[in-house]
């Protein structure tokens, strides 16, 4: 019986969550890239990943695409009013062209980032304030 009252406490006990509170809206970013630089045409997901917390903090990679999935993952560490809105359209952007221009092998290697890519990334219109403000703020990833 006292075993039984144990568990029913336990159970009422609330979990402790810390509130999740979003400043950019990943989805919205996207939509508006989307409409802004492929017409609308391109079609995959988004999402937060997971947050990293100890050793796994160490590299902090700022975004992924995953083509098998077709999804965008963004570091939650972006989800910062820190951060600049055009860094975080930046990021996203920065995604969808691996969608739009994917990797290609040449020559025995894989060419991610080709002149191809690098063409179409200089067209994001705060390209280069997005460029300064990560040179200027790489404490802030590492
Ligand atoms: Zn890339």
């Amino acid at each position: 019986m006292i075993k039984w009252l144990k568990m029913m406490v336990g159970r009422q006990e609330p979990e402790v969550v810390a509130p999740r509170i979003s400043v950019y809206s990943l989805q919205e970013i996207y939509a508006e890239m989307n409409a802004k630089y492929f017409g609308g045409a391109v079609k995959v997901k988004i999402e937060w990943s997971k947050r990293l917390v100890g050793r796994a903090r160490a590299y902090r990679r700022l975004g992924s695409y995953y083509p098998e999935k077709k999804l965008i993952r963004v570091n939650p560490l972006l989800d910062n009013a820190d951060f600049p809105p055009y860094f975080i359209s930046y990021i996203v952007y920065h995604e969808m062209l691996h969608h739009v221009y994917p990797p290609f092998r040449k020559g025995g290697r894989w060419h991610i980032h080709h002149a191809t890519f690098k063409k179409k990334e200089k067209e994001f219109e705060e390209y280069a304030l997005a460029k300064q403000w990560e040179k200027n703020n790489k404490k802030m990833f590492f």
